[in-house]
């Protein structure tokens, strides 16, 4: 297979961690008899710098000739002072929009070898976890309508959580795929019992169901679904939820992994495009030092090979690599407390050891 990456460095460890899943995208490419090609592009601190915004033309551009993208982080100190719209974060978020990214996949993925880095009881996660939150990334109460108002009880705001059937049914479906490759359970989180949003939003995601008769759909309220998620996390496979309730979900889930410096994530538009990023940002604390974990951006890889390419065996390989080399006792500074027995590692050993592995 030939295909062409746009690959976005973006600022402080962005750089640092990319250079490493290249270093293992190139090894799959060598192993498998794949053709990778890179286009590097601007944007965050980087691209205001050189281009005075966050996000050039010519990257929406790159990132839209490509078959898929591959993203850093974005952000730092220096540019923390700048109005709110000319923020590196604003790059993000145009790209987001820029490429019609409506599906958020975060995996939540306990590697049995980090069990000690997960603050809930062994027992809950025995075994490892390994489940994944679909959010809806494009609609609902981020982007409805808002305002403000005078009532005789003082000034008023609000905000509208709008959803329609097409957009339900489109993560939906999104979701309901995911879960055929996977342990074909799917869990979908509303607040039915108040909201009409989530009266339609549970009435289109049964309908889709029956396109997929193999998956065990079961609905959740979103109260319970974030106590379920720490009281017996390992009932989950997929998870599919509005844009909110799947910013709040997504964080719970990854915080029982133990690191940001492990989580992988992609952002997907129709069809197979995606977008590929570690969950965690630009971390200006570490940059420049090696001290970084590839892990995250690594994993992200995976997700590409996984769910742009279709090449379930060559995704396979690089998460049993990452786990190969845990297993061995490398670990970076995030996720290494001190144990004699284990290996602390940088950035650069950290990949090199992984690419080995696949
Ligand atoms: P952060 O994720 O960059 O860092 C939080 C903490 O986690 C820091 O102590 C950092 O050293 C550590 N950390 C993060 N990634 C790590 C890794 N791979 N290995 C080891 N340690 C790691 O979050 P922050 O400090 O809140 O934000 C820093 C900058 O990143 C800000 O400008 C923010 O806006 C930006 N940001 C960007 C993205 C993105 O590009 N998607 C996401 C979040 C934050």
């Amino acid at each position: 297979m030939k295909a062409q990456i746009a690959v976005i460095p973006g600022d402080g460890i962005g750089p640092e961690v990319v250079e490493q899943a290249l270093l293992a995208l190139d090894k799959v490419g060598e192993r498998f008899g794949h053709e990778f090609t890179y286009k590097t592009a601007l944007a965050g601190g980087c691209a205001i710098d050189a281009a005075g915004t966050p996000l050039p033309q010519e990257t929406l551009e790159i990132c839209k000739a490509s078959d898929a993208v591959l993203l850093g982080a974005i952000g730092g100190w220096k540019w923390d002072s700048l109005p709110g719209d000319q923020r590196p974060e604003r790059g993000l978020l145009g790209l987001r929009a820029g490429l019609a990214l409506f599906a958020n996949l975060r995996p939540a993925v306990l590697f049995e070898e980090l069990a000690d880095a997960c603050p809930l009881r062994p027992e809950l996660v025995a075994g490892g976890l390994d489940l994944v939150v679909v959010r809806e990334l494009t609609g609902g109460i981020y982007f409805g309508e808002r305002g403000r108002k005078d009532t005789p009880t003082g000034r008023a705001a609000f905000d509208v959580e709008l959803y329609s059937e097409g957009e339900v049914r489109r993560i939906a479906e999104v979701a309901f795929s995911l879960a055929m490759k996977r342990r074909k359970r799917l869990t979908s989180v509303d607040k039915a019992n108040v909201l009409e949003s989530s009266r339609l939003w549970r009435e289109v995601v049964t309908d889709v169901a029956k396109g997929y008769p193999e998956v065990a759909l079961s609905h959740l309220y979103v109260d319970n679904a974030a106590m379920q998620l720490v009281s017996s996390p390992k009932q989950f496979d997929v998870i599919v939820t509005n844009n909110m309730f799947g910013d709040i979900l997504s964080d719970e889930a990854s915080i029982i992994t133990g690191s940001i410096g492990m989580l992988p994530s992609a952002s997907l538009a129709q069809g197979n495009f995606g977008l590929y990023e570690p969950v965690h940002g630009s971390a200006p604390d570490i940059a420049g030092q090696d001290k970084a974990n590839p892990m995250a951006a690594i994993l992200s890889i995976a997700m590409m090979l996984r769910y742009t390419f279709g090449l379930g065996s060559e995704a396979d390989a690089v998460e049993a690599a990452v786990q190969s080399v845990l297993r061995k006792g490398f670990r970076t500074g995030d996720i290494h407390r001190g144990e004699a027995s284990l290996t602390l590692v940088g950035t650069r050993e950290a990949g090199q050891l992984i690419a080995g592995e696949i």
